[in-house]
């Protein structure tokens, strides 16, 4: 056993969490405030060097949205050149440039800040807070990333923890955690659905719960939907209505667009207690002869479920997706097991019905469950119990040969660890190494792709061979990646994985 207990830490798009096992065995969450265990994972640069976290910054993202940084989750361990950072990089009031290593960087006060750096500030914050409150310091964590972050998200949440002092002793999927979260609350023999909508994710894993080992079976989702997909649908409705009404333009101007989508999550927040909100922002244009607009309107629960309709569907029907892949009907699901700030929207809750039970926040924190079931497994570990988890492989990983072909190498909801290989065959024979170039895709889509690294093979290993070599990937239990090249006859090397641009 390790001397100090482990620190569960949810580091999410919106908001950040932790929880730890005390000496007692008790449970300990992370206070923030006297009414809160959940930190904005929210950054606010005073200067390039001085930073805040937390509500104190967030207040920031209205007063100087420049330099106050929020949702890096979503573009952390992305390249800048990607389809995903080029759709969504300018809904932001700060500037989020490319990094010397070619990943996502913002730029502050003419600084290219890495967002490995960002999200350090937030994982030392509460990391601080635990250490405070606890009466003793952590060394160790366990991580959550979202069940589709990529290989590269999570090696950049990991090198960000590490930043901050902490050892990563695992890094597990929010639905997973959340799950064990659920069997140790309940110690079920259950099949139960994680519908796991944050602030910028989505996930829905479906999992097989038994004497608290959680055994995940398939898992889907939407890597590019979540609670501010919800809030920046709101805000169009604001910025079409205002527009209409005052013939003025205020879409092009990201600080106005920024406080509008703040308003938004605010209005959001509020109709999911209540059933009409009215809100203003104030000072939001100005009319041709100098004086300012604001902007007012009186939102009701049931326009803004219109306005978002599409969103509450595509949840609807990735959750179908994965049902489907596993061949089971939601009649067969025990329990629909709702975590995420977002599920706190009726909306969703009245559009799953057809599931016979749903979780009820009485029981399931949908926002802390995340990390608890870090604590539970960071405690499995320092105890060297069973983990209690057994995961899959939540995207497929292919590789790409000279030419463009493309083979997929290990498949969706492989259980992990796994080995999976490709025979070699038909690769040119050019005397110089060949390139093959690793990808996670959620399909075949070319957009959607993010391009792991590359290993070469020699010519050593083709020209005037009578039998090709084997591309071997192994997929640790944390989802590390490695290559190797195995050769007729037994031999097999290591391949290094280049990380290029
Ligand atoms: P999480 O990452 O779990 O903290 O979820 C954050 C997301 O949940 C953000 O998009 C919030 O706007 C959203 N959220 C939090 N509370 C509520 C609520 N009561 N109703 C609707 N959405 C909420």
């Amino acid at each position: 056993m390790t001397q100090l207990p482990i620190l569960g830490i949810d580091f999410g798009t919106t908001n950040t969490s932790g929880a730890w096992f005390d000496k007692t065995g008790k449970l300990k969450l992370v206070p923030i405030n006297e009414k809160s265990f959940m930190l904005p994972s929210v950054v606010w640069f005073a200067s390039a060097e001085k930073s805040l976290v937390g509500q104190g910054a967030r207040t920031q993202v209205i007063d100087d949205p420049k330099h106050t940084v929020f949702g890096a989750k979503r573009f952390i361990g992305r390249r800048f050149n990607s389809e995903f950072v080029a759709q969504h990089k300018d809904k932001f009031a700060f500037d989020i440039v490319e990094g010397p290593d070619g990943y996502c960087a913002v730029l502050i006060y003419g600084q290219a800040i890495p967002l490995t750096e960002v999200a350090h500030l937030v994982i030392k914050d509460i990391t601080e807070r635990a250490k405070r409150a606890a009466g003793h310091p952590f060394r160790e964590c366990v991580l959550t990333v979202p069940a589709h972050a990529t290989v590269r998200q999570r090696e950049a949440v990991r090198v960000a923890a590490e930043r901050a002092g902490l050892k990563v002793r695992a890094i597990i999927n929010e639905p997973t955690a959340a799950a064990l979260y659920y069997a140790n609350l309940k110690s079920p023999h259950q099949t139960v659905l994680v519908f796991d909508l944050g602030g910028g994710t989505f996930d829905a894993t479906l999992m097989s719960v038994k004497n608290r080992v959680v055994h995940v079976l398939a898992t889907g989702g939407d890597a590019f939907l979540g609670g501010t997909d919800f809030d920046e649908a709101i805000a169009g409705h604001f910025v079409q209505h205002f527009e209409r009404q005052n013939s003025v333009q205020i879409s092009q101007n990201r600080t106005v667009m920024q406080r509008l989508i703040f308003a938004a999550e605010n209005t959001k927040i509020f109709l999911s207690k209540v059933t009409r909100a009215d809100l203003r922002v104030p000072v939001i244009a100005q009319k041709q002869d100098g004086s300012f607009l604001d902007f007012a309107y009186s939102l009701s629960r049931a326009e803004m479920e219109k306005i978002v309709e599409r969103l509450v569907e595509r949840c609807a029907s990735a959750c179908d997706d994965v049902l489907e892949r596993a061949g089971l009907q939601p009649e067969q699901v025990d329990e629909l097991v709702l975590v995420g700030g977002q599920t706190r929207m009726p909306a969703i809750r009245e559009r799953l019905h057809r599931f016979k039970q749903i979780s009820s926040d009485k029981e399931v924190n949908p926002e802390l469950g995340v990390a608890i079931g870090a604590a539970i497994l960071g405690r499995n570990l320092a105890f060297k119990r069973d983990i209690g988890l057994k995961d899959v492989v939540p995207m497929p990983i292919s590789v790409m040969m000279p030419g463009g072909r493309t083979q997929e190498v290990i498949a969706a909801n492989t259980p992990v660890p796994c080995r999976a290989s490709l025979s070699l065959e038909g690769l040119p024979a050019w005397e110089a190494p060949v390139p093959l170039v690793i990808f996670e895709s959620l399909d075949s889509t070319a957009t959607d792709r993010e391009v792991y690294g590359t290993v070469h093979i020699g010519s050593e290993w083709r020209v005037g061979k009578e039998v090709a070599p084997t591309l071997a990937l192994d997929m640790g239990q944390d989802f590390a990646l490695s290559a190797k090249l195995l050769a007729p006859g037994g031999m097999q090397t290591s391949l290094q994985i280049v990380d290029q641009r």
